[in-house]
């Protein structure tokens, strides 16, 4: 066990399952007492036994991250358990209705908008009055490789996951000259239980080649990009995005060979909508 994050208090939602899992081990691992935060209790409290089992300090809480009320409380959780919140992966989410968007229902629509994008709404907005608390800390929002591109039958999901990327960057702007770094990841499609509940082994193999390293990812590989975006390693970070690859805006399951570019990754960025607000 490496030590970076010593006596950091870390919050991380949907921490029962794949990518949130892995990162409330990841950070465990490195000394970070981590709450973990799940409308499956039971998932969480698993999670917790795994890393107090490897002999790290964790607490599990069930919110809805859907409900204002619930974060609030999941934050207070948070604080009043380890005494302040210095870091978070504000990380549920499900996958949503798989229709074109003229089928898509109000309902589907309205839910997958209020788990993907609401939730981080409410989350930030109780967590860095937390942080600021602490003099500081450093979030980190999933969002999705389609949090900048399209993907047919994915409305709801794609419009949330954009509007991750608007809201991370707006809270960066806000917070970061107050020591709150604010990224998100985007990542690839990653071999989690969102996928296999969602894709069969075919559709599952068509995203493969979307994936320049000719695989699905693994949720530790996030993890670790979501670690170093919270570290001190990245403390000239904030404002990004990052994504594990780009593929064009048509090259989703059933085109044959899509055109993939890398993503840029830039330390820091003072852009055009980003002026005088610090
Ligand atoms: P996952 O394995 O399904 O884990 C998601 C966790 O979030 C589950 O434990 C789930 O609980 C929980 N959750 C769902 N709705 C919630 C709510 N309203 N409040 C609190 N917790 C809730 O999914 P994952 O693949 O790790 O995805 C994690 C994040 O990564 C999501 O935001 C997803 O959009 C994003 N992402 C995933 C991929 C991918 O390919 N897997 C790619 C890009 C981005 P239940 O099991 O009880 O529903």
């Amino acid at each position: 066990m490496t030590d970076g994050f010593k006596d950091k208090v870390a919050l991380v939602t949907g921490g029962a399952s794949g990518i949130g899992k892995a990162v409330s081990l990841k950070l465990a691992g490195a000394g970070a007492r981590v709450v973990v935060s799940d409308l499956d209790l039971d998932g969480a409290k698993s999670v917790v036994g795994e890393i107090e089992a490897a002999g790290g300090e964790a607490s599990a809480v069930r919110a809805d991250v859907a409900d204002p009320a619930a974060v609030a409380e999941m934050v207070r959780h948070a604080v009043s358990t380890f005494g302040g919140l210095d870091l978070a992966v504000n990380n549920a989410g499900i996958a949503g209705d798989n229709k074109p968007v003229a089928e898509t229902s109000d309902e589907g629509w309205n839910k997958v908008i209020a788990v993907n994008l609401n939730s981080v709404f409410y989350c930030m907005k109780h967590q860095i009055p937390a942080m600021l608390e602490r003099g500081g800390g450093a979030i980190v929002n999933v969002s999705s490789i389609l949090g900048t591109n399209g993907f047919a039958t994915a409305s709801g999901y794609v419009a949330a996951k954009h509007g991750v990327v608007g809201l991370t960057k707006t809270a960066a702007i806000e917070y970061s000259a107050k020591g709150i770094r604010v990224n998100a990841v985007g990542p690839g499609f990653i071999k989690t239980p969102l996928i296999d509940d969602n894709l069969d082994a075919e559709a599952q193999e068509q995203l493969t080649g979307l994936h320049p390293i000719g695989r699905l990812g693994k949720p530790e590989e996030v993890a670790a990009l979501v670690a170093f975006l919270l570290s001190d390693e990245a403390s000239f970070i904030t404002d990004r995005t990052i994504s594990s690859m780009e593929p064009t805006p048509r090259s989703n399951a059933g085109v044959k060979e899509p055109v993939l570019v890398h993503d840029v990754i830039c330390s820091s960025y003072q852009g055009e909508t980003s002026h005088a607000q610090r």
